[in-house]
């Protein structure tokens, strides 16, 4: 019998990697992306492959860091607020969540996604897909007592409940300039050091996917934009911006986007876009070795070949990717004072960009299949974790897609739970 056909719709880190892993499974795999491949929220984030910092968002003592973010005009949280019944619906719902028991829950899940995701990256790599990746480990750095109170917390509850990825480095002021010479020794008061994070560059990984996909046989449409999802005897047959295309089985890995697109099936899903930036920026002095998570400026830093990365923020309800004027200098500016024995250049170039990252209200993407309809299943809803959790989220989806078997450490992430 021949392997059934396959569309995937986006191609972004999600989308591919679930082409990737489906086609190594022989499915006669098709993909369609409105814009190109890897343009979307997978473009300029960190690129962070961090399993010591893979939690859901909705924690005990979010809210409260929220309304004071808000109130203090903190511009790592934004409320972009509107009058919707399915925005305060998500609202409800993330308070919901902030619960212990549903962040511990939470974490066991992500836990058992995330054990093969070191792994499963080094396979890209054997496999030929060519990206950039760093291993030297993720790094916290506090310019104040309690910066670093949150992540401590956080990394010791990921221990207690089954973290297998090796202790966290506790460093003072002088162990952490030594490690880390590019932050200022007089203004950054301690440190974390998870070892085994990586980062990768996202743009490369995307690319580099589609390359070795394209090379295998895949068919990757860009410019091509799904407007409905259509049922049919035996499958799916989809209304696109260039004509219709059919297909056995169908895997939605649109980002936020899938929202609207399931909406029109008549599927509400639980998606708010959470907007987030970064510079691309050229420095002086020695770079940073390792991915740098600035604590009370909430901001990531990953040094990648021939340019550092900056990131951070996270707009809730924004729908765009607009970036304001001065969101450099802003993100700049906040970074700064963590730095020493590197320096972005006053006068190099500054590539600036925004993403919108797909946010569930719970912190746990959507995978699986949509129940009451026949072999279409959702690959999204990753937030901030959609470069880790790429690669699990493609290799226990596809066996679901292509013979049924639902593993088991899929069963957190059921679309079901949110419908
Ligand atoms: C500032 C920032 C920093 C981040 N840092 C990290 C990090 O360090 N580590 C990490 O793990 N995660 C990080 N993230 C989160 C990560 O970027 C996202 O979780 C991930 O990119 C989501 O991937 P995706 O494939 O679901 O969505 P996308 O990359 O948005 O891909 C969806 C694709 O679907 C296409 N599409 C949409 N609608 C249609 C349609 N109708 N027809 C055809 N195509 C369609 C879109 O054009 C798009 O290309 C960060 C995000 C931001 C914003």
């Amino acid at each position: 019998m021949s392997e059934p056909r396959v569309a995937v719709v986006g191609a972004g880190v999600i989308g591919l990697a679930c082409a990737w892993e489906l086609r190594r499974r022989s499915a006669d795999v098709v993909v369609i992306e409105r814009a190109d491949v890897g343009g979307g929220a997978s473009r300029g984030n960190t690129g962070w492959v961090s399993p010591s910092l893979t939690y859901p968002l909705p924690a005990p003592g979010m809210l409260r860091e929220g309304v004071r973010q808000l109130l203090t005009g903190g511009d790592a949280f934004v409320l972009r607020a509107r009058l919707d019944p399915a925005f305060v619906r998500w609202l409800w719902s993330f308070r919901r969540s902030c619960s212990s028991a549903r962040f511990d829950s939470g974490i066991r899940a992500l836990l058992t996604l995330n054990r093969r995701t070191l792994e499963l990256f080094d396979s890209y790599r054997d496999a030929g897909i060519a990206f950039e990746m760093h291993a030297a480990g993720l790094v916290v750095a506090a310019r104040t007592a309690g910066g670093l109170d949150l992540y401590r917390r956080t990394f010791q509850r990921l221990h207690e409940l089954g973290y297998e990825g090796g202790s966290i480095d506790e460093l003072d002021a002088e162990a952490l300039a030594a490690l880390e010479p590019a932050l200022d020794r007089a203004q950054v008061m301690a440190g974390l050091h998870a070892r085994v994070d990586r980062f990768v560059r996202p743009e490369q990984l995307t690319a580099g996917l589609a390359e070795r996909l394209r090379a295998d046989g895949v068919e990757i449409r860009e410019r091509c934009e799904v407007r409905t999802l259509g049922r049919r005897a035996g499958g799916w047959a989809l209304e696109t911006t260039s004509g219709p295309v059919t297909a056995q089985r169908l895997v939605v890995a649109a980002g936020l986007p899938t929202a609207p697109l399931l909406r029109r099936l008549g599927v509400p899903i639980p998606l708010l876009g959470a907007r987030g930036y970064s510079v691309t920026i050229a420095g002086r002095g020695t770079p940073p070795r390792h991915a740098l998570y600035l604590a009370e400026a909430k901001l990531g830093l990953s040094p990648f070949d021939g340019g550092v990365r900056l990131a951070g923020v996270f707009e809730l309800g924004a729908s765009n990717e607009d970036i304001s004027p001065g969101l450099g200098e802003r993100l700049l500016g906040a970074a700064r004072p963590y730095l020493g024995g590197w320096q972005p250049d006053p006068d190099g170039p500054v590539e600036a960009w925004a993403g919108l990252r797909p946010a569930t209200p719970d912190g746990l993407p959507l995978i699986g299949a949509l129940s009451g309809l026949d072999h279409i299943y959702l690959a999204t809803g990753h937030g901030m974790l959609g470069i880790t959790l790429a690669p699990a989220t493609a290799s226990l989806l596809a066996p679901l897609v292509l013979e049924g078997q639902a593993a088991p450490e899929l069963t957190p992430f059921d679309p079901a739970r949110a419908l």
